[in-house]
């Protein structure tokens, strides 16, 4: 969606790593079981993963989705953007709670290609999984499994959150309520955006 709205290209190492996982690349199929269990890929790996792509794609802007997500990889990154003579405009957190979280994964529905996603609950695909933007297949992700989730939750509680406090004290934290519909958390993030984009 954002970089639909605003020509902003987004990256996250989860979707790079599934699609490795499918090209059967030796990264993707070394990585594949962590992704399973819902462990954390170690920081070398994911750091060189944004900064191949930073050099590629982050010449005119960039959003990540799902990086950093531990103290290392914040630190290699804001080292990494000196180096690029470019910084943070903003860290934006989407809170939910652990009842939304269940709700979301237990209905999610993503398209292996481009990465839209939907919920099984949207009428529009219930006969025909085939994602509008690109015509890939729209699936249920494998670690979108109840018991994977404690993982990934213990993951996020030890390892993400104090990324919170590293934002918060460089000035850039953006906290959403993401516990409301799409519109309304989309609508938030597009004014975070928006005042940061030059007109
Ligand atoms: P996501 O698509 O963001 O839900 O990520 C799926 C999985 O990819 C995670 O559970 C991790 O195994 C791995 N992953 C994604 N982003 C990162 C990251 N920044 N650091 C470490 N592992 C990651």
């Amino acid at each position: 969606m954002i970089t639909r709205q605003f020509g902003i290209p987004v990256t996250s190492p989860g979707a790079i790593l599934r699609r490795e996982k499918d090209l059967g690349t030796p990264l993707g199929l070394e990585t594949a079981e962590m992704l399973q269990r819902g462990d954390l890929v170690q920081d070398n790996t994911i750091v060189k993963l944004i900064e191949d792509w930073l050099h590629l794609h982050g010449g005119y802007g960039f959003v990540f989705d799902g990086f950093p997500r531990t103290l290392p990889q914040a630190e290699s990154l804001a080292l990494i953007l000196t180096g690029l003579k470019t910084s943070l405009d903003a860290a934006i957190w989407l809170d939910v709670s652990e009842e939304t979280v269940r709700a979301r994964i237990s209905g999610r529905l993503q398209c292996r290609t481009c990465g839209f996603t939907t919920s099984v609950d949207s009428a529009q695909f219930a006969n025909r999984p085939i994602c509008p933007y690109c015509e890939g297949r729209l699936e249920r992700r494998s670690d979108d499994d109840l018991g994977v989730l404690q993982t990934r939750l213990r993951e996020y509680n030890t390892k993400t959150q104090p990324l919170a406090e590293f934002y918060g004290k460089m000035s850039i934290l953006r906290k959403i309520d993401g516990n409301r519909d799409r519109d309304a958390v989309f609508a938030d993030i597009s004014r975070i955006i928006e005042d940061k984009v030059p007109a």
